[in-house]
């Protein structure tokens, strides 16, 4: 299987491109989805997290994970957040592992946002950065999430900076334009992913 990994930072238009490739038939694995699924209720994952941390990171009204208690105990101590880290990284790694191998399409995505900053990028041949500049990514994203400019601004400075994720793409989606400028683009890479998946399956 020919394996594609999308990223780019937040609001860059990963979600956009991804849901393009999507309505062309293509199975998106969504790394983000997939770190919310394996700490569902029911899932070991959560059981392990709740003997570890106690029952105030569950919601009590339908045992769901309370992600704000959870993301404050980790914020402030560096042994819960290395110990999280531990616990969720190989769990999240082998669901995107099966999720891949069970896609149906010529070619697979990965659509992650650490997938430069993780071991994810390994699960892939071919890397599409979606671009932006930095004033686009915290307009859109604070009209997608309604977050303020602060927030977005902090999490923009844990991601790899722009440049660097540039450096080591394969395909570059520039995202500067309108959504019909990117959709262009978008009929142009599923048509050039389409044949290198076929050159692969052709030896
Ligand atoms: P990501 O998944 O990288 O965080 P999204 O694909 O969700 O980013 O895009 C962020 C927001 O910006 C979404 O609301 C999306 O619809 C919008 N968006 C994406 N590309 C464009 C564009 N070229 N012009 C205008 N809005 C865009």
């Amino acid at each position: 299987m020919f394996i594609v990994g999308i990223t780019g930072g937040i609001g860059s238009g990963k979600s956009a491109v991804s849901d393009f490739l999507m309505t062309q038939g293509v199975t998106i694995v969504d790394a983000d989805v997939v770190a919310r699924e394996v700490v569902m209720p029911g899932t070991p994952a959560l059981e392990k997290i709740l003997q570890h941390f106690g029952k105030d990171v569950i919601n009590s009204t339908d045992n769901t994970l309370n992600r704000a208690t959870l993301r404050k105990i980790v914020f402030n101590d560096n042994d819960s957040r290395k110990w999280l880290e531990e616990l969720l990284h190989p769990v999240i790694r082998e669901e995107i592992v099966q999720q891949l191998a069970n896609a149906t399409s010529p070619y697979a995505v990965l659509t992650s946002p650490l997938l430069l900053e993780t071991d994810q990028h390994l699960l892939t041949q071919h890397i599409v950065v979606v671009d932006t500049t930095e004033t686009q990514q915290i307009q859109r994203t604070m009209s997608r999430d309604r977050n303020d400019e602060k927030q977005v601004r902090a999490i923009i400075s844990t991601q790899m900076p722009r440049d660097q994720k540039l450096e080591r793409a394969d395909t570059v989606i520039n995202n500067q334009g309108s959504l019909e400028d990117l959709g262009k683009q978008c009929i142009l890479l599923h048509e050039k992913l389409l044949s290198l998946a076929e050159e692969k399956s052709n030896g």
